[in-house]
C-alpha cells in the first residue's frame, strides 16, 4: 500500500516545543517497521513553528509572521535532523520537500512536486513534506497541514492518509467539554452537524484542530483516498490503521 501519515505538532513534541523525544522514536520505528513490510510511505511533519519555539526558548508561540516564520526555519532543520537520525538507525533515507498552497494550485509545479515524490518512492526513501513556513503568508498558504496532507495523498493516489492526533478520533461532542461524547468509527458522509460541532483550534503550538480534519477528510474521500484520524500518542496504533483493524475515526473514500 502507499500510506500517507500526517503528524502534528502536539504528538512530536511537549507543550515546551521541546522534542518529545519517547514518541518521536517510537514513531519513527514504526513507519520503518511498516515500510520493511513493503509499504510505500509519505509523512506530513508539522512541528516546524512548535520546535523552533523551544529551540530558541521562546515563551509562546509568537503571533506575528516574521517571527512564526523565524521559529519556522530553526524548528525545520531541527526537524530534520531528527528525522534523519531516527531512521537512519533503522537503515532509511528521508528527503525533504517544502511546498506551499501555490505550488499546489500551479499545475506545472504542482506535477513536478508529485513526480519528485513518486521518484522519492521508487528510490527507496521517505519524503517528509511540510509547508514552507519561512515564505507561505496566508496569501499563499495551504494553511493547516491536516489539509496539506490530504492534498498529497491525493496527489500521489495514496491508499491511505492516516492522521495522528492527540484525540482518539471524531466524537458525536468535544469530548474535553462533554463526558457523554462518544467516538465515531466511521463516516461516509461529512455532515453539515460535524462541522457544526468541530470547534475550534486543538493545541497551543499546532495549526489545526478537527475542523481541519474534516476539510482534510472530504478532500481525501472526494479523491477515492480512505482517510483515518488516530491518537498518535502510542504510534504503534499505526500497525492497526495500515491492517485494517478498527481504530479511531475512519473516513470511507468515495468510490
Ligand atoms: N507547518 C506548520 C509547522 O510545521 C504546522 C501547520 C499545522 O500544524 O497544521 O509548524
Amino acid at each position: 500500500m502507499k500510506i500517507t501519515v500526517k503528524v502534528g505538532t502536539s504528538t512530536l513534541t511537549h507543550k515546551t516545543g521541546r522534542l518529545n523525544i519517547r514518541r518521536v522514536e517510537e514513531l519513527c520505528k514504526v513507519l520503518s517497521d511498516v515500510k520493511n513490510a513493503g509499504h510505500d510511505i509519505v509523512l506530513v511533519s508539522s512541528g516546524a513553528i512548535g520546535m523552533g519555539v523551544g529551540k530558541l526558548n521562546m515563551a509562546d508561540k509568537p503571533q506575528d509572521m516574521p517571527t512564526k516564520q523565524a521559529a519556522a526555519a530553526v524548528g525545520q532543520c531541527e526537524l530534520m535532523y531528527v528525522y534523519d537520525n531516527l531512521f537512519q538507525e533503522y537503515n532509511h533515507t528521508v528527503g525533504q520537500i517544502l511546498i506551499t498552497g501555490e505550488d499546489l494550485a500551479d499545475s506545472v509545479r504542482h506535477e513536478n512536486f508529485t513526480n519528485t515524490l513518486n521518484r522519492l518512492l521508487e528510490l527507496g526513501a521517505l519524503p517528509i513534506i511540510n509547508e514552507n513556513d519561512t515564505i507561505a503568508t496566508s496569501e499563499i498558504a495551504v494553511g493547516d497541514n491536516d489539509t496539506l496532507g490530504a492534498l498529497v495523498a491525493a496527489s500521489v493516489k495514496s491508499d491511505l492518509f492516516i492522521v495522528l492526533t492527540d484525540i482518539d478520533g471524531l466524537y458525536t461532542a468535544d469530548p474535553r467539554r462533554d463526558p457523554n461524547a462518544q467516538l465515531i468509527s466511521e463516516v461516509t458522509e461529512i455532515t453539515k452537524e460535524m462541522l457544526q460541532g468541530a470547534g475550534g483550534q486543538g493545541s497551543s503550538l499546532g495549526t489545526g484542530g478537527m475542523a481541519t480534519k474534516l476539510s482534510a477528510a472530504k478532500i481525501a474521500m472526494d479523491a477515492g483516498v480512505d482517510m483515518i484520524i488516530v491518537n498518535g500518542a502510542s504510534p504503534e496504533i499505526i500497525y492497526d490503521a495500515v491492517d485494517g483493524r478498527s481504530v479511531g475515526t475512519r473516513f470511507i473514500a468515495k468510490k
